[in-house]
């Protein structure tokens, strides 16, 4: 048997100002002490660290009457603090602890906060955690002082709170309304989330033709397109390539016409050259004067030479002294071949030279005679004839010279045909080359033309050359005709579809969008609302059965003790019905499985039957205020027996019993201490005596409480 009360701390509560530490280490504990001592202010703090929220729950106008007030003597505190020690030894609570320690702590400003084993925890959260414990701020586990009937004269709902609490139902009430709070959450979601699909619907209708025929123009688009990608890429590629093929030449004929350019120049600079070899012809009419010259100077000699003659024949006798002629023609001879041979030599001073010997040797010649005869007649025919000699000379030389420039130019002149026709074959093919390169560069312009007429048209459908450039998928074969007939269909189509509003198909997106998301959340909010009636279903039959279960053994030990504490009569708890049909759980009756009766039982307070012959009392209306207190008290007892709760806190519940009750009283809770701990605040000795420690409750002059630990004796 362990205490699952160990301790409580308070400071600064009521009138514990200081620190005050309170062990249970008993099963049975009573605490004594004079009239305002404090002990009822011990009460409230355990009703304020299991989570009590109203203050006059608390017997206090607001929450802060809780904190010492402060006297003359003593001044005001501005926390409180409460701490309870429970033995979690049996894991009673869902904490894997041996100890749990329970501290609430406010301040003046109203702030409150609760620590689970030091860990701050919310009072929601809180108060299932108790309520599995069994421990809560009210019912029938603390009982105040003046609240002895509290059974009795509470309402047919609070007897059940009551019972469920002590059964340990609590906790499924808890989570049931939790669920219900839920539920009636979820539901009004569900209502705005309905009412939000309703009201998007038919717009959202308008929305999604125009995004059907949407969908019907993109994929008539897609279709299109991949018409276009493939007649265009098709005939780009082809007129790409035969446009390349059409260049090919014209580069070919181009380097051509650079060779023959080539070609034509080096004759042209051959005839050029040629040209000026033929420039000799002026040549050949210098010499052609000069001959003329010569032929004229020879002549006027040749007169000169007749007159001179005719002179020496009639005015002198030829001198014996003059040369013979035989010395005449060998030195003529001699001369003759030496100036013909001179005739040939191209340097002048050569031949003036030979000149210039050939006078002296003619002088020498006609010196005799000249020195024998001096007939100076003579001399000069000597010197004409050589005159004429020398001119017959120069002619001789000039003609051959004239004969070699002919044959000179003659050549020159055929090698200049030559020339020429090569420049004339070679300007023909240059032509030609030409001719071709131009015929090509139509040709290509033709193919160029095509290909510019193509790309305006794919980019007259809204496309970039860039994208046609891109295709990677390009047909060998295509039906050409087929291909544009079918394109002039689609656009067709499209042009009856017409131009879509954009801003209407990103709305119908958008509209789609919310209305999954409403949609999606309306079937969570049914799930959730269908999970949640599930639960709460369950847990209306956990509590039904555990209930119904108990009940009728709550209902035999109420008759039981309600018999021991009267000594006759009986009594009888029975479910509230709003019909007239009494659900009557003692005696087994079926239960209906109509939906409304369940809920009603399940909501049925408890109600209370009860007759003592003896007095002829026949409800609870006819007992008197110890009666409703020894009832409650039968019924209490009733309810521990079936269910013990860890810990039961009574103040001062034996004030209303005469001395036989009290007695009977204190038996019981001796013979109950087995099963619960027992707090009791009292007065009585009879009391004091099934305790097994005592506390006395002591107020100074400063206001504040104290405890001390007292033997039975001092205690009386
Ligand atoms: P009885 O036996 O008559 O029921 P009791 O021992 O139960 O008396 P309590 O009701 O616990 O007495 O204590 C009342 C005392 O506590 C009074 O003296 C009251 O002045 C004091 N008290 C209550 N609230 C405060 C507070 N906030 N600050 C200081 N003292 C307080």
């Amino acid at each position: 048997m362990h205490n699952v009360l160990k301790r409580i701390e308070l400071q600064g509560f009521k009138s514990f100002a200081g620190k005050t530490v309170l062990d249970f280490p008993a099963r049975v504990v009573a605490i004594v002490g004079p009239n305002g001592s404090g002990k009822s202010n011990i009460i409230d703090a355990l009703r304020w660290v299991l989570g009590e929220r109203e203050a006059k729950k608390l017997r206090g106008d607001t929450l802060d009457n809780l904190i010492f007030a402060g006297n003359a003597k003593k001044s005001a505190v501005g926390l409180v603090r409460v701490a309870l020690y429970l033995d979690n030894r049996k894991r009673g609570f869902p904490l894997d602890t041996e100890e749990i320690m329970l501290v609430r702590k406010a301040d003046r400003s109203g702030t409150s906060e609760f620590t689970w084993n030091e860990s701050e925890i919310k009072l929601k959260d809180l108060a299932p955690i108790l309520a599995r414990g069994r421990l809560g701020s009210r019912g029938l586990t603390i009982i105040g002082q003046g609240q002895s009937d509290i059974f009795v004269r509470s309402s047919p709902e609070e007897r059940r709170m009551m019972i469920e609490e002590i059964l340990g139902l609590k906790e499924f009430r808890l989570k049931k309304h939790a669920c219900e709070r839920r539920l009636r959450a979820s539901r009004i979601n569900m209502d705005k989330v309905q009412a939000m699909i309703n009201e998007l619907s038919p717009h959202l209708r308008f929305l999604r033709k125009q995004r059907t025929r949407f969908e019907k123009r993109s994929e008539i688009e897609n279709k299109l397109r991949n018409f276009e990608n493939e007649y265009f890429s098709f005939h780009y590629h082809k007129l790409k390539g035969t446009l390349a093929r059409a260049l090919e030449p014209i580069t070919q004929f181009l380097e051509e016409q650079k060779t023959r350019e080539k070609e034509i120049k080096v004759l042209e600079e051959g005839l050029r050259m040629v040209s000026e070899k033929t420039s000799g012809l002026s040549k050949a009419k210098d010499i052609r004067r000069t001959l003329t010259e010569l032929f004229d100077e020879k002549s006027t000699i040749r007169k000169d030479l007749g007159r001179l003659e005719a002179r020496i024949e009639f005015q002198q006798p030829v001198s014996s002294n003059n040369p013979s002629l035989t010395d005449i023609t060998d030195t003529v001879q001699t001369l003759t071949k030496e100036i013909e041979s001179a005739i040939l030599w191209d340097s002048m001073s050569d031949i003036k030279d030979a000149l210039g010997s050939w006078l002296r040797r003619l002088k020498d010649l006609f010196k005799k005679g000249l020195a024998s005869d001096s007939s100076d007649l003579v001399v000069s025919r000597k010197k004409l004839e050589h005159d004429i000699a020398a001119i017959d000379a120069k002619i001789k030389g000039l003609r051959g010279e004239e004969e070699q420039l002919a044959q000179e130019w003659e050549s020159a002149n055929q090698e200049f045909r030559e020339q020429v026709e090569q420049l004339e074959l070679k300007k023909n093919e240059f032509r030609e080359l030409e001719q071709k390169t131009q015929t090509q560069f139509f040709e290509k312009e033709r193919f160029q033309l095509r290909l510019s007429e193509l790309e305006r048209e794919w980019q007259s459908f809204g496309h970039s050359i860039d994208e046609l450039r891109n295709i990677t998928k390009i047909s060998k074969e295509i039906d050409s005709s087929g291909l544009e007939k079918k394109m002039v269909r689609l656009r067709t189509e499209l042009a009856a579809i017409g131009e879509i509003d954009e801003g209407l198909v990103h709305e119908a997106k958008e509209s789609e969008d919310r209305y999954e998301f409403l949609s999606r959340e309306l079937a969570d909010l049914k799930k959730a609302v269908s999970d949640l009636k599930n639960l709460i279903k369950d847990l209306d039959e956990k509590i039904h059965s555990d209930f119904r279960s108990s009940f009728r053994k709550i209902n035999e030990e109420f008759n039981k003790y309600f018999r021991l504490m009267f000594g006759e009569g009986k009594a009888k708890l029975k479910l509230q019905t709003y019909k007239s049909k009494d659900i009557n759980l003692e005696e087994g009756a079926e239960i209906t499985t109509d939906e409304d009766e369940e809920n009603q039982e399940l909501r049925a307070g408890v109600e209370i039957d009860l007759s003592v012959p003896r007095k002829s009392i026949k409800g609870i209306d006819m007992l008197s205020g110890g009666e409703k207190s020894l009832t409650s008290l039968a019924a209490l007892f009733a309810l521990i027996s079936v269910s013990p709760p860890p810990f039961l806190v009574l103040d001062e519940i034996d004030a209303a019993l005469d001395e036989k009750n009290t007695q009977r009283f204190a038996e019981l809770v001796k013979e109950f201490s087995k099963k619960t701990q027992f707090v009791l605040v009292t007065h009585n000795r009879a009391t004091m005596e099934a305790a097994d420690a005592l506390y006395g409750i002591t107020m100074g002059d400063d206001g504040v409480s104290k405890v001390l630990s007292l033997k039975l004796e001092e205690a009386v």
